[in-house]
């Protein structure tokens, strides 16, 4: 599958993407978890990433499209859920021309709809697994880690991603507000956005499942 999760942070991108790598082997390609790793390697790209995403702010588009650009080139055939990308409309039009040039157009950009309380809640009270090579998702009320705040996927230490400060995720809505939102639109027009409301993963999983099988039917 070639698709794009669109939501708030918090809206379940990243636990619904790694289900659906399950689905047909595609791979799930975080922006967020690619610029940590790049933060975390002290890379030129991480050094200037971090400032703004300590903030909340999103990192400037000339930056994000040369980090995709690579990622594409890298592994041009392979299936992929785009998590967190695009995030702007000018990313949206450049990512939409990468995928032109590859021949590998987007079959479907599928909008996560979360009231803004669950989401409130959601960031607050969840925590990630600080490996990068697993990166999974855990809630202290409803998914805990094991004791010790151990990931129980690969063992290391589960933690609350730094910008989870209460000021960093008010600042992270107000900006997906006003340069995320508006890709509902734009996609809209293109005659792929797909809009779900459930909140369940696997309920959510089953519905892009099925869209997707009654695009090819
Ligand atoms: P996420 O893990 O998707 O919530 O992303 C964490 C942070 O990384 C965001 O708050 C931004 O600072 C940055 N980021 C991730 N993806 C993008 C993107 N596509 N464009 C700009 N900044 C991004």
């Amino acid at each position: 599958m070639r698709i794009v999760l669109l939501g708030a942070p918090g809206a379940g991108k990243g636990t619904v993407a790694k289900q659906l790598t399950a689905h047909d082997g595609s791979v799930q390609i975080s922006t967020g978890d690619l610029l940590r790793a790049a933060v975390r390697a002290g890379t030129p790209l991480g050094q200037q990433a971090q400032a703004f995403m300590q903030r909340g702010d999103l990192v400037p588009d000339r930056l994000i499209m040369g980090m995709m650009e690579a990622r594409f080139q890298e592994r041009p055939d392979e299936g992929f859920i785009l998590d967190g990308f695009p995030r702007t409309i000018p990313q949206a039009v450049s990512l939409g021309l990468l995928l032109k040039g590859l021949d590998r157009p987007l079959e479907m950009v599928v909008n996560l709809v979360v009231p803004e309380e669950v989401i409130l809640d959601r960031l607050t009270t969840r925590r990630t697994c600080s490996n990068p090579a697993c990166n999974a998702i855990y809630n202290v009320k409803s998914n805990p880690p094991a004791a010790g705040d151990a990931c129980r996927a690969c063992g290391s230490k589960v933690v609350q991603r730094e910008d989870e400060t209460p000021e960093a995720i008010g600042r992270r809505l107000e900006v997906y507000r006003q340069q995320t939102n508006p890709l509902v639109g734009h996609y809209d027009r293109t005659g792929l956005l797909v809009t779900v409301t459930e909140l369940d993963t696997a309920a959510i999983v089953k519905t892009i499942v099925g869209a997707l099988a009654a695009q090819v039917g």
